[in-house]
């Protein structure tokens, strides 16, 4: 995808561009920010525009064409002069940071720059990335080294000094909403549910499946029912049973899409208007549900979830947990 057509870290764009149009392409980067909110796109793209054939005389293009050979080979994984290094296993070994190091200093093999794109850079042990520094601090004219990373921090401080770091964030929703409508045209109530749901990240947003997530919703939707009527005991420990039963990594999602509804109920409750949410498409419903669960309540059903949720990491029993964090809600003693 051009630089023309992403959308959102327009800052990142203007500074990548501008290092094209003034041919002033081989260096270190560092793309900071949270997973799935561009910055392997973004990599991809300098070096499509670094190598584009659509480019005039000696001056590299200041975006991709996305149709040249080259463009459409660099999108495939097949160009020879961009190669990602991602770790092997837990971490990146020295022995891929070495042969890195040399690889470095060859000439491109078919195009114009070389690009070395390091996948979760903080992966990199003291180790390895001290084999870097040299490199890093001055990369060869034809070679230019981005570091992708969600932490930043993580990595050393004689990395970070040696490097332009540039960073990225999540879309807003209104972003996201006009590139998920030019990118990927589905219903409009559908791309307000996913703009929102995926939080800004468009790595997540291309992946999401909808219809699972809207079935999870629904039986969510009707335990809260349940829960604020506090009658049927009965089908309220089927519902725990159901999701206690679930593996924990679905367990987890079954709370984060909890606590999701239980915060829109709780931006309802206090008089938010329905756009401010998460679930747009089923703004109605949970309207009448802030009628029924009322503010107070909404914020003690939260926390009792995310108190669940803490408790997992010391590995409790989930069915037990579910039916005694339900029961607890219904009765009121939340
Ligand atoms: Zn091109």
């Amino acid at each position: 995808m051009s630089f023309a057509r992403l959308i959102g870290n327009e800052r990142n764009k203007q500074i990548l561009q501008r290092l094209l149009g003034n041919g002033r392409v081989s260096a270190t980067l560092i793309f900071a920010g949270p997973d799935g909110v561009g910055k392997r796109q973004f990599a991809l793209t300098f070096a499509k525009a670094a190598n584009c054939q659509k480019a005039v005389g000696n001056s590299f293009a200041t975006d991709s064409c996305d149709v040249c050979l080259t463009c459409r080979r660099i999108d495939e994984g097949t160009y020879g002069d961009v190669t990602t290094i991602q770790p092997d296993g837990q971490f990146i070994k020295i022995a891929q940071t070495r042969a890195l190091a040399e690889e470095v200093y060859y000439r491109p093999r078919e195009g114009r720059q070389r690009f070395f794109i390091i996948d979760e850079a903080e992966r990199l042990r003291d180790e390895a990335a001290n084999s870097l520094l040299k490199t890093l601090e001055e990369p060869p004219p034809t070679s230019t080294l981005i570091l992708l990373t969600s932490r930043p921090n993580s990595l050393l401080q004689t990395i970070r000094s040696r490097s332009q770091r540039l960073n990225f964030v999540p879309l807003t929703t209104a972003e996201m909403e006009s590139f998920l409508t030019e990118n990927y045209p589905r219903p409009a109530a559908d791309t307000a549910l996913l703009a929102r749901v995926t939080e800004g990240r468009i790595g997540q947003a291309t992946a999401f499946d909808l219809s699972v997530y809207r079935q999870e919703r629904r039986t969510l939707i009707e335990l809260l029912e349940l829960l604020a009527s506090g009658k049927d005991r009965v089908r309220l420990l089927k519902a725990a049973e159901y999701i206690g039963k679930k593996e924990r990594d679905e367990f987890e999602k079954e709370l984060d899409l909890m606590m999701s509804l239980l915060r829109d109920v709780f931006l309802l409750a206090s008089g938010s208007s329905q756009n401010e949410i998460v679930n747009v498409d089923v703004a109605d419903k949970l309207e009448q549900l802030a009628g029924k669960i009322g503010l107070a309540r909404s914020i003690g059903w939260s926390e009792k979830i995310s108190e669940v949720r803490r408790n997992l990491r010391v590995n409790i029993n989930r069915p037990v947990a579910m039916e005694a964090a339900l029961l607890g809600l219904a009765e009121g003693r939340v």
